[in-house]
């Protein structure tokens, strides 16, 4: 038997791995120094727990280690890249070229650059959600100091073409940032072989602490960037505050485990998602998959359940910790933007559903919500065609 409610929804977060929270707890028990304290033992054991997290975070995308600022998420990191970048270059460069689908957060902060007199560009994406690289090309000119695409979609989990957008942006002469809160330690991501410039990361969607993450910024002057928050000058003067090395440690040690296990959980998770989706379809043939095919994460399928209402499906479904189309990335209710992107009627998009799978997700628990979710559909009246 499988204990209720089955938790499906990894990409909103991710339950920590218990191996990440043994290289924390030194560092919330004896290991308690501020990494500032440079005069003795306390702050010097502190400072190399960092030092060894930024080694463990640089070795999954083909960094150094000094490239790597700590930050509170991947919320800030991309805050931090943003405005940061546009804030030194946008009077030499005045324009940010991002995506209509990017997180909340990346779209908030474009809209902070736009009030502080830049100009952006927000790509569509064709209907199977990646965009469409003659566009970017014909969208990024010699005005553009900044292009923004996130890795891995949050809600319908398409893979853009990163290493396409950063050749590019390389030829163009514009900086190439990536939101890679969903893409980091799942899919092969190397900052020099795709021309990625900055990368923000965040722990807890890779089995790391919450309140944690990472920004990945290129060594040299063109990086430069003007830091959010005023302070003592921690993180090479990037981002002011006390690095947190418990939290810091956490993500270090999640990073090392993803990277370790990348390939074999990625064919682990196609494996049980095929399972699923094939349980699904064979009853439920109408059902229609939100996002690309092909380029996009196992652990994430985005569906919509044509005649359905989503908020309803979800009340014949408590026994699966799943989010709507509804509510996805934000606490306002409303048709997922990113579904009206890819084209999905408010009604298509209000009859979404997303499940994300991971590590810890069981042969069992995902039979049992195919046929949870197949009989919650019959007893609804079935699908329209
Ligand atoms: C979760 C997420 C974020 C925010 O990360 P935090 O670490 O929670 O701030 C940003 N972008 C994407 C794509 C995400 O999935």
């Amino acid at each position: 038997m499988v204990t209720t409610p089955i938790y499906l929804d990894y990409q909103a977060t991710t339950p920590m791995d218990e191996r990440v929270l043994d290289a924390m707890m030194p560092y919330l028990t004896s290991k308690f120094g501020n990494p500032h304290s440079s005069t003795h033992r306390f702050g010097w054991e502190a400072e190399a727990a960092l030092d060894i997290a930024r080694e463990q975070v640089a070795e999954v995308i083909g960094a150094d280690a000094g490239e790597i600022y700590f930050t509170s998420g991947a919320t800030e990191a991309n805050n931090l890249a943003l405005k940061g970048i546009m804030d030194v270059w946008g009077r030499k460069k005045p324009h940010l070229v991002t995506v209509v689908t990017e997180h909340k957060c990346v779209l908030e902060a474009a809209k902070a650059v736009e009030r502080a007199g830049y100009r952006v560009t927000y790509l569509p994406v064709r209907p199977n959600g990646l965009i469409d690289l003659d566009q970017l090309a014909e969208a990024v000119t010699d005005e553009t100091a900044l292009v923004s695409v996130m890795a891995v979609n949050n809600e319908i989990g398409v893979i853009q073409p990163m290493a396409d957008i950063g050749a590019i942006c390389r030829a163009k002469g514009a900086l190439f940032h990536t939101d890679a809160a969903q893409g980091f330690g799942k899919i092969t991501l190397d900052v020099n072989a795709m021309n990625i410039d900055l990368m923000s990361i965040s722990g807890h969607k890779i089995y790391g602490p919450k309140g944690v993450g990472a920004l990945y910024k290129r060594s040299g002057r063109q990086t430069a960037l003007t830091p959010q928050m005023s302070g003592g000058g921690q993180e090479g003067g990037i981002r002011s505050g006390t690095q947190a090395p418990a939290l810091v440690a956490g993500l270090g040690a999640a990073a090392s485990i993803c990277k370790a296990e990348m390939a074999q959980e990625k064919d682990r998770l196609a494996h049980i998602m095929n399972r699923f989706k094939s349980k699904l379809f064979k009853e439920l043939p109408s059902l229609l998959v939100n996002g690309d095919e092909e380029m996009r994460w196992a652990g994430n399928l985005n569906l919509s359940f044509p005649g359905l209402d989503g908020d309803l499906l979800l009340a014949n479904i408590r026994s699966l910790a799943v989010s709507s189309g509804a509510a996805c990335a934000s606490a306002v209710s409303g048709p997922s933007y990113v579904l009206q992107a890819i084209g999905r009627t408010e009604a298509l998009s209000k009859s979404a559903l997303r499940i994300g799978i991971g590590r810890f997700t069981g042969d069992d628990e995902i039979d049992f919500a195919a046929e949870t979710l197949i009989s919650a559909v019959r007893e609804m009246g079935g699908l329209k065609s």
